[in-house]
């Protein structure tokens, strides 16, 4: 059985919002479009993480040769940390959830700006604009060496 794909990519199956002229940034409206991609993500995830489970608990019970454990513990600490990252994702996804909950959605946490429908459309998660994002990437290169 190939290791399932994994969903920790945004989902790409929704209609982009298209504002109407005018239109306040992150109105009631948008809010929902965004919590709705959340929740379509989130659930996607969270079968993913079942289905790890699962996987997981199948393998344990297929492999009884010694010789095919060194694959069955290599194929182990692969799904352990695709499951860290799910489970981390899925916190992520909650705590936006909650910002928009909270009416405190789409804007930069650094400089205050609109991060902009079509950047979080791309990435539901972000908190900072492209600048910050930007910005807070090449310091992360430079103190990483
Ligand atoms: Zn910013």
């Amino acid at each position: 059985m190939p290791v399932a794909e994994k969903k920790t990519e945004a989902p790409k199956k929704f209609t982009p919002y298209e504002p109407a002229q005018g239109e306040e940034y992150m109105n009631e409206k948008q809010l929902e479009h965004f919590r709705q991609i959340l929740l379509g993500w989130k659930q996607e995830l969270m079968e993913e993480v079942d289905r790890t489970v699962r996987h997981l608990q199948e393998e344990a019970n297929n492999y009884a040769d010694p010789a095919d454990r060194a694959t069955q513990e290599e194929g182990f600490s692969l799904e352990l940390r695709t499951r860290d990252r799910e489970r981390k994702l899925l916190k992520k996804i909650n705590e936006t959830i909650d910002k928009i909950d909270e009416d405190d959605y789409g804007f930069c946490e650094a400089c205050g700006v609109e991060i902009g429908i079509r950047r979080l459309e791309a990435r539901p998660t972000a908190t900072l604009c492209v600048d910050c994002k930007t910005l807070a990437e090449l310091k992360e290169k430079q103190l990483g060496g």
